[in-house]
């Protein structure tokens, strides 16, 4: 699997910066994982969007899932072009709630709805995708993705608070795609549904995780201060978001 960061930053994007959304690549597949603000302008630097097989959304806030409509938009105009066909509408799926969430994930032929919860497992080409609930969201859900192909495992955190028990899920994961919202300078004295970057390395390095992505990062935030404080994570190599970042996942 190859990984491709079109988005990291969290609340809002900064000067030509983008909010979540990887794009997971295989030989047969093309995966999109979230879909945040400037997303959909990245993911044209390395794929046509009429290319894409399906989008999982883990939790439906804004910072997630924001150019879910100009994708349906794209969608419905490359079938009026013919570069898609009117038959294939986009997959999404995502949490099963709240229904008026739901409700705006099905468009025209552009796309439809499944929902997803912890017990779903689903194969989507050569990739085999499952689901972990975190502890994050106001009690709407929000799912961990973890994707297993070719021997490779890949697991996105989305966003967790403190509350959520990565074991066995990510456990020795070869990617841990994992969120540092806070430094220690920022961090709220009571937990929020958000892990700051000590936190992410701790986690990384407990379950001997064979590499860690720090992402869902404030965009003011610099490399330097987020790998200051990620030093718990030793276990393998660690990587600081940024637009266009991409780890191979079968070298
Ligand atoms: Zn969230
Ligand atoms: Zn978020």
């Amino acid at each position: 699997m190859l990984l491709t960061v079109l988005g990291f930053q969290s609340p809002y994007p900064g000067p030509a910066g983008a909010t979540p959304g990887y794009l997971i690549q295989t030989a047969y597949t093309n995966l999109l994982l979230d879909c945040g603000s400037g997303v959909l302008a990245q993911l044209t630097r390395h794929l046509p969007v009429y290319d894409l097989d399906a989008l999982i959304l883990s939790h439906y806030h804004h910072d997630h899932v924001a150019d879910v409509g100009v994708l349906q938009y794209g969608l419905m105009v490359h079938q009026l072009f013919g570069q898609r066909d009117q038959e294939s509408p986009l997959p999404i799926y995502a949490p099963g709630k709240p229904a008026e969430k739901t409700a705006e994930l099905v468009y025209r032929d552009a796309t439809r709805f499944y929902p997803v919860d912890e017990t779903t497992t689903l194969t989507i080409g050569d990739i085999r995708v499952s689901f972990l609930r975190t502890d994050h969201g106001d009690g709407e859900p929000c799912h961990a993705i973890r994707l297993e192909s070719s021997g490779k495992t890949i697991v996105y955190g989305a966003d967790s608070g403190p509350g959520t028990d990565w074991t066995p899920f990510a456990s020795q994961a070869d990617l841990f795609i994992c969120e540092g919202t806070y430094l220690e300078r920022n961090k709220p004295a009571r937990p929020n549904g958000h892990l700051s970057v000590g936190q992410a390395a701790e986690w990384a390095e407990r379950l001997r995780c064979g590499s860690l992505l720090i992402t869902h990062l404030f965009h003011e935030y610099t490399e330097e201060e987020v790998r200051q404080e990620a030093k718990a994570y030793r276990s393998g190599t660690c990587y600081v978001a940024k637009i266009g970042l991409q780890i191979d996942l079968s070298l």
